[in-house]
């Protein structure tokens, strides 16, 4: 890994920066003639790859593709390029079967086996393909857009409007007591599972704003000394999420049941059950929760 100006976090997967260089995003012009190259074939949450080769044991499809898989794909993408060569998103059919040698690798991280390569990929391909779904008719007027050149938006041909990829902003802050660190649950979590107060920004709401008026209506407390702390892009479908850090400041700890199954204090030396390693709030509390 090159050294960088960057904290850590900006390789999470995911974010574009894990792939250190090795994917370069297309803009929206002309595609390639010919559909060589690497294929990121998603499917739900899941991405297609060859069950067979690679140090991994599987490995992500190449061109040429059969033709029974080939004609279901809708939409086609072109990403960009990986490792110099052509890399297209493509989206399969909901409730098809896996084609003979294919298999299907979960994009949840966590449940994942993909690589961290492949698990970026993959959210790029997630992303362009939920773009490319959801933009095909002006939000205006309704007619048909068309792809700018050289701009990842659309426009319309009859008003003129403009739009591009959607991206929401989400906070996650871990709160901190000396050394006693303030987690959540969610009632669909894995049993025994805890996280981090995380939710998304308003409309008109600073970051900072986001983050204190969270952390207040989840559970209860008021915060100081928020800091920024890393970012990770998370394609389910679009969030991005930006995480801080925080020092407890008073308040009782108070659930808000519309939310949250549980919340509490743990002590650092004994934490239970994390989110798992792939994950913004994992490298919070690796980062900032640790003894
Ligand atoms: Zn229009």
């Amino acid at each position: 890994m090159k050294p960088s100006m960057y904290p850590l976090a900006v390789y999470l997967p995911f974010n574009r920066e894990s792939l250190a260089g090795k994917f370069v995003p297309a803009k929206n012009g002309d595609p390639p003639e010919d559909r060589r190259g690497t294929w990121l074939l998603v499917q739900d949450n899941t991405l297609l790859v060859h069950e067979a080769g690679g140090e991994h044991g599987w490995r992500l499809p190449q061109a040429p593709l059969p033709e029974e898989l080939a004609r279901t794909l809708d939409p086609i993408v072109h990403l960009g390029t990986y490792k110099g060569a052509p890399c297209w998103a493509a989206a399969v059919p909901s409730g098809t079967d896996s084609p003979a040698g294919f298999q299907r690798e979960s994009l949840l991280p966590a449940q994942t086996r993909l690589t961290d390569d492949a698990l970026s990929l993959g959210g790029l391909a997630l992303q362009a393909i939920h773009w490319e779904q959801t933009s095909l008719y002006c939000p205006r007027c309704g007619t048909r857009t068309s792809r700018m050149q050289e701009e990842s938006g659309k426009r319309c041909p009859r008003c003129s409007y403009e739009h591009y990829p959607h991206l929401h902003p989400a906070v996650i802050v871990l709160v901190r007591d000396g050394d006693r660190v303030l987690l959540t649950r969610k009632a669909f979590w894995p049993k025994g599972r805890y996280g981090l107060v995380a939710g998304f920004v308003d409309v008109g709401e600073s970051l900072e704003g986001a983050a204190e008026r969270e952390v207040h209506e989840e559970v209860g407390v008021e915060i100081r000394d928020l800091r920024y702390a890393a970012s990770q892009y998370w394609p389910f479908p679009s969030q991005l999420m930006v995480g801080f850090t925080a020092a407890y400041s008073g308040g009782e700890v108070t659930v808000n049941r519309h939310e949250l199954e549980d919340a509490r204090w743990f002590s650092v030396h004994d934490l239970p059950d994390l989110p798992p390693r792939l994950s913004i709030a994992r490298f919070l509390l690796d980062r900032f929760a640790r003894p």
